[in-house]
């Protein structure tokens, strides 16, 4: 395992709070909170996903432990946010999670499934297909018709975040 220490650069750079090297003391209680390492942990025993290593290994700039690994350890994360709220050091986990699948998805290394729910999402403004049946539903409990999405806007603002170039 090799430090890339422009990446490690780049985290730092994308932490918006206080000095990450400084404060994270790797006391675990992001992992011992966070719902998907509970879950995760259940399935794949101490391969499951876990916050705290990947803080440590974007600490240290070890880049290979974090895109050459199975893509559970990027895109594990839901953005719950329960780590950002019990880490006794204010570190803002989730920023620098983000940063990773931003990365990821630049690498082309992004799983199919997430590029396909984007490109329905650019395609339709919708994450979830309408649906007669949803419709029916709805009628049925009395709530009104799904309002259509302007489909324009969304994809004016994929371009304009220039999330567009990697749908294809
Ligand atoms: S809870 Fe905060 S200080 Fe503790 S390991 Fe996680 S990121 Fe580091
Ligand atoms: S934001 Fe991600 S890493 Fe943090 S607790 Fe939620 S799922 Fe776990």
């Amino acid at each position: 395992m090799s430090i890339d220490f422009e990446f490690r650069k780049l985290v730092m750079d994308h932490h918006i709070g206080s000095d990450l090297i400084k404060y994270c003391y790797q006391c675990s209680r992001c992992a011992d909170n966070c719902p998907v390492t509970r879950v995760s942990f259940d399935f794949y025993g101490t391969s499951g996903y876990n916050p705290r290593s990947n803080i440590l290994n974007a600490l240290l700039g070890y880049k290979d432990a974090i895109f050459d690994a199975d893509p559970l350890v990027i895109w594990g994360c839901t953005v719950c946010d329960t780590c950002d709220e019990v880490c006794p050091q204010n570190i803002e986990l989730t920023e620098i999670f983000t940063f990773l699948k931003n990365e990821s998805v630049k690498k082309g290394n992004a799983p199919e499934y997430l590029i396909e729910q984007a490109k329905a999402i650019c395609d339709s403004a919708k994450a979830i297909p309408s649906q007669p049946a949803i419709e029916r539903r709805r009628e049925q409990l009395g709530l009104p018709s799904i309002v259509a999405p302007n489909v324009e806007e969304v994809q004016t603002l994929f371009k304009n975040i220039g999330s567009d170039k990697y749908l294809d």
